[in-house]
């Protein structure tokens, strides 16, 4: 069997010791092994300080554009045989393969494109330039460089391919120096990537390296100037983050973390009505993608009492339609979780939710997967619950279960209580609202826009694809246990990565500096 290696320091290394096996999670076959011990991690810190970053930040923003999208072409060229991976290694139905493999592409090709249109330049200025005298003789302009450093990312298990893209994309075009780490149980997707990309020839010596397995001392060797970027469950983030190193080096954190995302449907929408249809459809939707692993899938959802009902009705006839199985069958709409840590952590999650919930949809127990050997896999059926008390800090509030599980809250129908009901997970990456009623929307935004990093509205009309999908224009992250991180947002991604100065002087001089125009 295969064993995954380490890219450290401009050589593979291939550890022989303390190997851990990924599984296809539909049959539990054994895939390849992985281990990083032995891996040299002061070495491969110097290799990016030393080689990689110097030579990122002697191209412009617009030659590190170009090569950004040229590997997004090169990720196309190899688009079926990550689709295979993913599959095996992860577990996806096709489309939710091309959700995390498309997606990576996609956000390499936005931030290429954001780096051409930045020219031939080679740091960012800064909105504009303020005078600090009674004449212009005395100026400040902002501006953002590059960091000297190394941004080391660790990925979640859930999206190999797009965790790796999104994050890489940003510091490359910044000019910072990546060591990536995908989460090891799914590791074999953002392996092949990174070796795609190696493999181009179109990356800086020193840009690029990928641990598989374990960071070892990695994390404790950061310093001043470093970034670390980190997506995953909020108590490895806590844990992570409070790092003595990093905190007496003030190292640039950023944490994508749990969330238990709401989709909140307004009075206005009758049962029955297109803007109640499209409700339904968007949820189920959001339950079942990637069996539920996404962390901006839908975990509670507020409606009118008044609907309730109807609701409930709609949303078990859409699931009953997503039995989980082997994704080899193309019929089969949802696969498995990706781990049997994931499914044990699943069902443990969903006896937690049913001490304040009801089961009204699923069996909250293990399935046999369609197509699946019996016994084998890591398969849930959808779950839907219903609190009868959804204004309590109950479990529904702050236990993410991590799958196709979900629990309905009945509301009044006021935005003010709406938004009280999504305040109680302290914090969420996307919370969605459908209603026609643009006043409802601006009034629940006044008061529950704070809770949660993106706010995405259904109407009658909208071509929006729902609210699980990020896209590189728009601001990932959201506040409290969510992470209090952003990611992307077109340039905003890029913030961690550089350094903001004021530069103070006469005008005329500081603008030649700077390059900044009047
Ligand atoms: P996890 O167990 O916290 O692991 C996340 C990553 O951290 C993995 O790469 C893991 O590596 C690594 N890790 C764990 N302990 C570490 C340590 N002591 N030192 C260095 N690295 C360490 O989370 P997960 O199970 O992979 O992912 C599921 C969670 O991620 C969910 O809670 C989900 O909501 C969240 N998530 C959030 C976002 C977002 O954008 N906000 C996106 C996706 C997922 P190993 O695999 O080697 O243990």
């Amino acid at each position: 069997m295969k064993t995954l290696a380490s890219y450290l320091a401009g050589r593979w290394h291939r550890a022989d010791r303390d190997l851990q096996t990924l599984v296809n999670p539909a049959s539990e076959e054994p895939l390849a092994l992985v281990s990083s011990t032995g891996a040299d991690f002061a070495g491969a810190l110097d290799w990016a300080r030393k080689l990689g970053g110097p030579a990122l930040r002697e191209l412009t923003f617009a030659q590190r554009g170009e090569i950004l999208k040229a590997l997004s072409k090169r990720l196309r060229e190899h688009r079926d045989e990550l689709l295979l991976l993913s599959r095996m290694n992860n577990g996806t139905t096709a489309s939710d393969g091309s959700f995390d493999i498309d997606g990576g592409g996609g956000a390499l090709a936005v931030y290429g494109n954001l780096g051409l249109a930045l020219g031939d330049r080679r740091h960012l200025v800064d909105g504009v330039g303020d005078q600090l005298a009674k004449t212009e003789a005395f100026w400040s302009q902002h501006v953002q460089v590059p960091r000297p450093g190394v941004a080391v990312h660790v990925n979640a298990f859930n999206f190999p391919a797009w965790g790796f893209a999104e994050k890489f994309a940003c510091a490359f075009l910044a000019g910072v120096p990546v060591i990536t780490k995908p989460a090891t149980a799914t590791a074999l997707t953002a392996h092949r990537l990174v070796e795609i990309a190696l493999e181009s020839g179109l990356l800086p010596p020193g840009s690029l390296q990928m641990v598989v397995g374990s960071t070892g001392d990695l994390l404790d060797r950061l310093g001043v100037h470093d970034v670390f970027a980190f997506t995953g469950s909020a108590a490895t983030a806590l844990h992570l983050r409070s790092k003595k190193n990093l905190l007496a080096a003030s190292v640039r954190v950023n944490v994508e973390a749990d969330s238990l995302n709401a989709a909140v449907l307004a009075p206005d929408a009758a049962a029955g009505s297109p803007l109640f249809e499209l409700f339904v459809k968007d949820v189920a939707r959001e339950m079942t993608q990637k069996a539920g692993q996404k962390c901006t899938a839908v975990r509670r959802i507020v409606v009118p009492g008044a609907v309730e009902g109807a609701v409930t009705e709609a949303l078990a006839a859409r699931l009953a339609k997503c039995a989980p199985g082997d994704p080899v069958d193309e019929a089969v709409r949802m696969g498995p979780l990706a781990t049997e840590d994931q499914l044990r952590d699943a069902l443990d999650g969903i006896a937690e939710l049913l001490a304040t919930a009801d089961l009204v949809f699923g069996s909250g127990v293990r399935a046999d997967g369609l197509g699946a050997p019996a016994g084998k896999g890591y398969f849930v059926g959808p779950t839907l619950l219903r609190s009868e008390v959804p204004l309590e800090k109950s479990p529904v509030h702050h236990r993410e279960v991590f799958g196709p599980v979900a629990t309905v809250l009945p509301y009044d129908g006021s935005a003010r209580q709406a938004a009280e009901i999504v305040a109680l997970a302290e914090g969420t990456l996307v919370t969605s609202a459908y209603s026609n009623d643009a006043d409802w929307v601006a009034a629940f935004l006044a008061s529950g826009g704070a809770y949660t990093g993106r706010l995405y509205l259904g109407s009658e009309g909208s071509e929006g694809v729902g609210s699980g999908a990020c896209f590189p224009q728009s601001l990932h992250g959201g506040p409290g246990r969510a992470g209090g991180g952003e990611e992307l947002g077109g340039l905003r991604g890029l913030t961690p990565y550089l350094q903001r100065v004021a530069v103070q002087g006469s005008r005329p001089h500081v603008d030649a500096v700077t390059g900044a125009r009047p």
